[in-house]
């Protein structure tokens, strides 16, 4: 067991927090549970003694010791009741980067063979199959076969100089397939050549650093390039913004890339995308990855607000603010109910605006917050915003 997990800046950053607890008070997981456990201002309390207690002479001269097994896994189940919604990054005044620093520590805690077993299935599920659900990665893109007109090539072309990178939870879960149809159609009625990578697509990749695995990244990241270079592509776009964040921080910059939002409303403003009025009370839920990991904010609201018809009110926390919807940082495979209790409050302040849909630019929060309102048989529309965009395509 040693420190390698950390960058030099990230141990540093580690001695600067000042024990403001701002962290705390946004802390999504600390707010549902009122467990102060789950804090970063705690966590950080938790490395510190992680990182001293393996710097023997320390140890000797401060009389420090290093954690026994049974503290460490007491740690390890905090650390990984984490949605990592990088609000506490946000609002840290020191400026620590909480989230990177969130996930080198999940690192750290897979090397020292501490962490939720649902990692070995992630892991093996992502080995073998090439995806983070243990599906055929043949059958990436046997959505296209469900649609009602499905094209002969299945939307495969074997070049072309826009890729759509679907991403796993879009092309596999029968309610977020809805997503990837959608926004081919936009596509298509938009005059856009584009191609999927279908079985050459592997998973972006985040689902590894989430729980920690980060050796497995590069080859998943070499593959993907690789099989978007042998497209000629020159832009990808993406409708998950996890996907999109891993491209945008993680691959290297060979490519442009285009969140779909962004993508969109570039269409919408050339008047390539026919749009007819649609009379509809909606607001706008921030992915945690889209609005704070990379500050897309004004664009879905823009797309939004193009559609004739549509009336838009804002969420009491939104952009930098925004509540996360409680599926991200794979808790749902880790702490299901904890992910469920932070949806049950996103959705009581999406019914306290008064919209009739709630509107996001996400696959998995789509699934968070249906899945939540359809079980407690709450009236309110969850919809991506490809998803609203397409219900308002005039089609020819
Ligand atoms: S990333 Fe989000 S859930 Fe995790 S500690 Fe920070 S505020 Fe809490
Ligand atoms: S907000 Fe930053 S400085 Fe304050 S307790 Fe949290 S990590 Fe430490």
């Amino acid at each position: 067991m040693t420190n390698q997990d950390y960058r030099m800046s990230q141990l540093i950053e580690v001695e600067a927090c000042t024990n403001c607890r701002v962290c705390s008070d946004v802390c999504p997981a600390v707010s549902a549970t009122q467990d102060g456990e789950l804090s970063g201002v705690h966590r950080i309390k938790g490395l510190r003694q992680i990182l001293k207690g393996r710097t023997g002479l320390l140890q000797k001269l401060l009389g420090r010791r290093a954690p026994v097994d049974k503290e460490w896994k007491h740690f390890s189940d905090t650390v990984f009741r984490c949605t990592l919604c990088g609000n506490c990054q946000e609002v840290c005044p020191v400026g620590i980067q909480l989230r990177d620093l969130w996930l080198s520590l999940r690192q750290d805690l897979v090397h020292s063979n501490f962490y939720p077993k649902k990692i070995e299935m992630i892991r093996d599920n992502l080995k073998e199959n090439h995806n983070v659900f243990a599906e055929d990665n043949e059958e990436r893109a046997d959505w296209v076969e469900d649609m009602k007109h499905p094209p002969d090539d299945g939307y495969i072309k074997d070049r072309s100089e826009v890729v759509y990178f679907t991403g796993c939870v879009a092309s596999y879960f029968p309610l977020a397939q809805k997503i990837p149809v959608a926004l081919v159609e936009i596509l298509e009625v938009s005059d856009v050549d584009f191609t999927l990578l279908g079985e050459d697509e592997w998973c972006c990749g985040f689902p590894m650093l989430g729980a920690g695995l980060r050796e497995m990244f590069q080859e998943f990241v070499d593959h993907n390039l690789e099989a978007v270079r042998a497209k000629n592509a020159k832009l990808a776009i993406f409708a998950c913004p996890s996907c999109y964040q891993m491209w945008r921080e993680h691959y290297p910059r060979a490519i442009e890339i285009s969140h779909a939002s962004q993508f969109l409303l570039n269409l919408v403003k050339k008047g390539r995308t026919p749009l007819k009025e649609l009379p509809l009370t909606v607001t706008y839920h921030d992915p945690c990855d889209l609005g704070r990991g990379a500050g897309v904010y004004d664009e879905p609201r823009e797309l939004i607000r193009s559609i004739p018809g549509i009336k838009f009110v804002e969420l009491p926390r939104s952009r930098e603010d925004c509540q996360c919807c409680g599926g991200g940082g794979n808790l749902e495979m880790i702490d299901p109910e904890l992910s469920s209790e932070i949806a049950r409050r996103k959705i009581e302040e999406v019914m306290g605006t008064g919209a009739q849909a709630v509107v996001t630019s996400c696959q998995q929060c789509v699934r968070t917050m249906t899945t939540y309102a359809r079980r407690n048989k709450i009236p309110i529309e969850v919809l991506d915003i490809t998803q609203l965009l397409h219900r308002a395509l005039k089609k020819t």
